[in-house]
């Protein structure tokens, strides 16, 4: 069977940076119609100020009226361009459908609840346009994201991810952030299902800094981020870029062991000085519970490393968009996976004596 030596690198995929807008905006969303309004009303004078724009706004499958009142506000905004997406997807899936319409020669990506205020664009551009620096982050400033347990998760969090993974991530930056065109290429042409832009993102490398910008309460609605949802991402964040949690039960078994061994020969000796005695219920069940919970944490981890593995096998698109709106006919979808060279094409030579 003949499959493409190599998978598509950014120069393989079509360039749209040649007659595109300066910036463009990428803007998740998931059941955000309330806070839509004000949301333009404030970014769109920003963006106007700055130059040529877009604004690429993903529905990443909401269950309110967030895709008619963006069909709406084109009438408003005719740089307001649409992508729904079949269903949720996720915010991270949700980002990448948006980055792979856009066209602009940089990109910035925020929060549709106005927590990421659009009058910070601005200062984003600075080190882009003046310095050279492809990748713009904005460090939260005055941000408290809800309470001690949810703060003490997420310092957690940052320090696993630190110690287990094998890129490094800021954890004063948060999803507000400027990306040059290079780097948009580089990051669609990251094929993995199993996404955490920061790390994919950090992977790539390429010039970075960060500046201060102050974070904002969410203008209506709560959260969709809660615990579950939270940990799910700390997971894949960890599991995506690194083995350790996998290597680390070689070590945890042998240091297991070896107790046992000693405990072992520590039992013998005194029951052969001091005869044998019937106490020890307690650390039995104690020893019993420990080590097999150990066993289950550690076929735990297995299952999340080959749920991934298995996720990536099926090769299943990262995503399906159900409509677009506002796109020139022309505009590709850039997704990750779509123009990869596979034999499957319809006019397949099937007699091919090599397939
Ligand atoms: N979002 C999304 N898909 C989802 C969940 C959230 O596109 O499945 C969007 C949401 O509409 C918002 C951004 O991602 O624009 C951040 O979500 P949220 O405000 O709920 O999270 P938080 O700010 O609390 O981390
Ligand atoms: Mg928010």
């Amino acid at each position: 069977m003949k499959v493409a030596a190599t998978p598509a690198t950014p120069t393989d995929r079509t360039s749209v940076t040649t007659d595109g807008p300066l910036i463009s905006v990428v803007l998740p969303m998931r059941n955000e119609s309330r806070n839509l309004d004000r949301l333009f009303e404030r970014l769109v004078p920003v963006l106007e100020r700055i130059g040529s724009y877009e604004m690429v706004a993903v529905d990443d499958g909401s269950t309110d009226d967030t895709l008619d009142r963006l069909k709406q506000l084109r009438d408003t905004y005719p740089n307001l361009k649409v992508v729904s997406l079949s269903r949720n997807f996720g915010k991270e899936i949700g980002v990448t459908a948006g980055l792979a319409r856009t066209s602009g020669r940089a990109v910035v990506i925020m929060d549709s609840d106005l927590q990421h205020v659009p009058e910070g664009i601005p200062q984003l551009l600075i080190p882009w346009q003046n310095d050279g620096y492809a990748i713009v982050y904005a460090r939260r400033v005055g941000l408290d994201r809800g309470g001690f347990v949810r703060n003490l998760l997420t310092k957690t969090f940052y320090r696993m991810f630190d110690f287990m993974s094998e890129v490094k991530i800021d954890r004063e930056t948060g999803d507000f952030l400027l990306l040059d065109r290079r780097v948009v290429d580089a990051f669609l042409a990251m094929p993995e299902r199993n996404r955490f832009n920061r790390g994919l993102l950090s992977w790539a490398g390429f010039k970075t800094t960060t500046i201060p910008l102050a974070t904002a309460a969410r203008h209506a609605g709560t959260t969709q981020f809660g615990f579950l949802r939270l940990l799910r991402l700390a997971v894949t964040a960890i599991t995506a870029f690194g083995t350790l949690p996998l290597r680390v039960w070689t070590y945890i078994g042998t240091l297991f062991s070896l107790s046992g061994l000693f405990f072992g020969a520590y039992i013998s000796v005194r029951t052969l000085i001091f005869g044998a005695d019937v106490p020890g219920y307690p650390s039995i069940i104690v020893a019993v519970l420990v080590s097999a919970g150990i066993q289950l944490i550690g076929l735990g981890i297995i299952g999340e490393y080959l749920g991934h593995v298995y996720s990536e096998v099926k090769r299943r698109p990262l995503y399906l968009v159900q409509e677009t709106v506002g796109f020139p006919d022309s505009t590709p979808d850039r997704a990750p996976l779509l123009n990869l060279d596979l034999p499957l094409a319809p006019d397949m030579n099937w007699s091919d004596p090599e397939i």
